[in-house]
């Protein structure tokens, strides 16, 4: 062990790849082919592997990383959602600036979510929910226009103050299996839909409506890229400056 002494205080990436398969090899651990393969080297921590609820927890040196001393262990907590909504972003290309996005769930993601689309200079964002408190926050991360789905239908909400068009950017993160379907409808032309919350069922999409608005619909699974590490610690820099 050479860059980390006894004692340090580090976070720790969920994913590690077998680093042998194809995926691996190009950067993209989170989707290694040999997934729950422990025998390849793959783990998920909390996934195929047991998680962080325990006093001791061995894992590969590739996935820890240190916590700079401004930031509290209860902040660093946040760091892996953050990473996966960076590694979203950069998957439906990067560039928000002055795009309109649509922000549907406020747990942990959706909220992540709002502050990263506002580092990025968006347009107008609007924050999508049913809890009033959870929306209050988005506002303090930087939501626009608060849209509590028990007063206002968001699709209408989202089409008519986008002059009818619909929002550049829809990141799904409820997990509701209406979810993926009302991202299409409130997502404009030529629009994108970002997946990260995940229904436990089937959830029905009008694959007729999503392609004749040609709707690109994009989903990410962690964190991932040959910048990764990198990745990580901008994660860090960006939530806490
Ligand atoms: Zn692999």
């Amino acid at each position: 062990m050479d860059e980390f002494q006894v004692g340090d205080r580090v976070a720790v990436e969920a994913s590690y790849g077998c680093g042998r398969c194809r995926n691996c090899r190009l950067g993209y651990y989170t989707a290694c082919l040999n997934y729950g393969n422990r025998q390849r080297g793959h783990r998920a921590n909390g996934f195929t592997t047991n998680g962080g609820f325990a006093q001791y927890a061995v894992n590969h040196i590739n996935t820890v990383h240190k916590i700079p001393d401004s930031v509290e262990f209860n902040e660093a907590a946040l760091i892996t959602n953050l990473g996966c909504i960076l590694y979203g972003f950069q998957t439906v290309g990067g560039y928000v600036v002055g795009d309109s996005v649509a922000v549907v769930g406020p747990g942990p993601l959706g909220l992540v979510s709002v502050g990263v689309a506002r580092a990025l200079c968006a347009g107008k964002i609007f924050l999508v929910g049913t809890r009033d408190s959870r929306l209050q926050m988005g506002k303090t991360m930087g939501a626009d226009r608060l849209i509590n789905v028990n007063q206002e239908n968001p699709v209408e909400v989202i089409r008519r103050e986008t002059q009818g068009m619909g929002a550049d950017l829809v990141i799904e993160s409820s997990g509701a299996t209406t979810g993926p379907q009302m991202a299409v409808e409130m997502c404009k032309r030529m629009g994108r839909v970002l997946l990260v919350g995940y229904p436990e069922e089937p959830a029905p999409v009008n694959f007729s409506m999503m392609g004749m608005r040609n709707v690109h619909i994009f989903s990410v699974r962690g964190r991932v890229g040959p910048t990764a590490a990198g990745e990580f610690r901008f994660s860090l820099k960006a939530a806490f400056p």
